[in-house]
């Protein structure tokens, strides 16, 4: 059984994150989508709220899990037998950061753990969690960029603060 992780952020997830899970999901017998916790950043989402929001998202798609994780990816990954991370890339910009993790988790997980890219699909390139916050937190359209009960949780946390 193929078996790869899809590890991000994910806050939250967009439709572009989606489109790389559902075409990943083609490619490997299970894909694990795995929310990290990365306590130095202020999410805007809780990792159990976009736990919830990644479940719902993919409920169509069986073979794909939700989960998530704190540290290293490698110990991570090395703790569940994953051997494959999967990443999306946009732009040039991406690259460059992407392919110093890549190759970082090789190197520190003794070659027990690649990473493969999938490229955008064009629709999505201009697509990240940041930019559909900044639309949000100022009440614009963000309905081409995530789901509606997304917007709709986006929305709400907004009002609030
Ligand atoms: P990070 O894990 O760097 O905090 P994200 O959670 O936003 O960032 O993204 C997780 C992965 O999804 C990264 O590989 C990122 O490049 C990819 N990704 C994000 N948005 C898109 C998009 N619109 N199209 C394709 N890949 C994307």
């Amino acid at each position: 059984m193929k078996r790869a992780v899809y590890p991000g952020s994910f806050d939250p997830m967009t439709y572009g994150h989606l489109d790389i899970i559902r075409r990943a999901s083609q490619i490997f017998d299970v894909l694990i989508v795995s929310v990290l916790n990365n306590k130095e950043k202020t999410p805007l989402f809780s990792v159990e709220e976009r736990v919830k929001i990644l479940k719902e998202a993919t409920k169509d798609l069986p073979n794909v899990e939700v989960d998530s994780f704190s540290g290293l990816l490698i110990n991570y990954a090395a703790e569940r037998d994953l051997h494959i991370a999967v990443r999306g890339l946009r732009a040039i910009t991406d690259f460059e950061y992407e392919l110093q993790i890549a190759q970082t988790n090789r190197k520190l997980s003794d070659e027990k753990l690649d990473t493969m890219f999938l490229t955008t699909s064009l629709e999505y390139a201009y697509l990240s969690s940041s930019s559909v916050k900044e639309i949000a937190s100022f009440g614009g359209d963000i309905s081409q960029c995530v789901p509606d009960f997304v917007a709709e949780m986006m929305f709400k946390k907004y009002q609030k603060a």
